[in-house]
């Protein structure tokens, strides 16, 4: 198959070249937004295997996908993960393998990322301060995540983002400490508004919630902000800062659909072909995966007519309960 050739697009005319691969539900931190305080979690069995996750990758390249981003849960804390990075590096035909993580693991882990080829990787992080930054993820150690980050800039990563989930009452006093210190390491920062995905019992979404306008409102009283066109292939719309390097991104799921220029797919942990974040239209892939008959190309087929279930976009409501009942680290982000 040439895999120059696009296949994976949708009934809108959407080419679909990203792929978010999650591979554990797992993570050393339980975020407020993100998970419930006691998680149960996919039992192993239901996981998809590294192998498994492989196969998955080496089908949605030959179909044209040109970016994967490994994700979770956290990614780093799936046993020999490094095995499927070095894999998946290799592919022919991916322009970019990329990371989500928590930051935890990066000292350790992140000159081996490098060198299995990704080149840019995405760090949360939404508190400097180290009290909050317990509360929002209940179980992280900040000085871990900030030597992290500092790890991953001395390896030389092209590009690093740090994501922020804000939250009113919790942490939108510290946007401007988080875009300083990001102009400080010449790092990227998006902020995020929350999605409402899974039941959390923390915090009233529909009253946290702090819109991209809110928070670029409160960066544009000290930074002026210059519009771009720049995107790095997934939903966030970015600014420039004057005189830095530093890029500041926007991700508004709900202030600012961005599902018209959708040209991703996610797979769930346990191997459920999710075609919008926001809504339920999945094809079981594990069960295809597991079964001896299917050849390489039932996959790809199976892939490219998935792409017919692609929802035009997703639709959030704070107000209401959940439509979504998976929790976001089953998901990835
Ligand atoms: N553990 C990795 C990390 O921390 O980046 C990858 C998985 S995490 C689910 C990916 C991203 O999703 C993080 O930036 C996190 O802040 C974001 N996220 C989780 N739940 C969210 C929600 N309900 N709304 C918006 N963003 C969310």
């Amino acid at each position: 198959m040439d895999a120059s050739s696009p296949q994976l697009v949708d009934r809108f005319g959407r080419r679909v070249d990203y792929v978010r691969l999650s591979v554990t539900d797992r993570c050393d931190f339980r975020c407020v937004y993100c998970m419930a305080e006691d998680m149960h979690f996919v039992p192993r069995a239901e996981v998809l295997s590294l192998e498994e996750l492989y196969r998955l990758g080496k089908a949605f390249t030959q179909l044209g996908v040109k970016k994967i981003r490994l994700t979770g849960g956290e990614p780093l804390v799936r046993h020999n993960v490094m095995h499927l990075v070095e894999q998946l590096g290799q592919l022919p035909g991916l322009e970019e393998l990329t990371l989500s993580t928590n930051g935890s693991q990066l000292e350790r882990m992140s000159g081996a990322l490098h060198k299995a080829g990704v080149r840019r990787i995405n760090i949360s992080l939404d508190s400097l301060k180290p009290d909050k930054f317990k509360r929002i993820t209940r179980t992280g150690d900040l000085g871990k995540v900030l030597a992290g980050i500092d790890a991953a800039i001395a390896t030389g990563f092209e590009r690093i983002k740090l994501n922020a989930v804000i939250l009113k009452g919790r942490n939108e006093e510290e946007i401007m400490d988080l875009v300083d210190y990001a102009v400080e390491k010449g790092l990227d920062i998006s902020f995020i508004e929350e999605m409402p995905l899974g039941l959390i019992d923390d915090h009233d979404r529909a009253l946290s919630f702090c819109s991209s306008d809110e928070v670029r409102a409160i960066i544009e009283q000290r930074y002026p902000l210059t519009d771009t066109s720049e995107s790095t292939g997934g939903p966030s719309h970015y600014y420039r800062l004057t005189g830095s390097d530093s890029r500041i991104g926007f991700i508004s799921p709900h202030s600012h659909n961005f599902c018209h220029l959708c040209n991703r797919v996610r797979v769930t942990v346990e191997g459920r072909l999710l075609l919008c974040l926001g809504n339920e239209h999945s094809v079981d892939l594990r069960s295809l995966l597991r079964d001896e008959n299917t050849s390489p190309d039932d996959l790809s087929q199976a892939l490219i007519a998935a792409m017919d279930l692609k929802p035009e976009k997703h639709h959030f409501d704070l107000d209401a309960e959940p439509d979504i009942v998976r929790f976001m680290n089953m998901t990835g982000g």
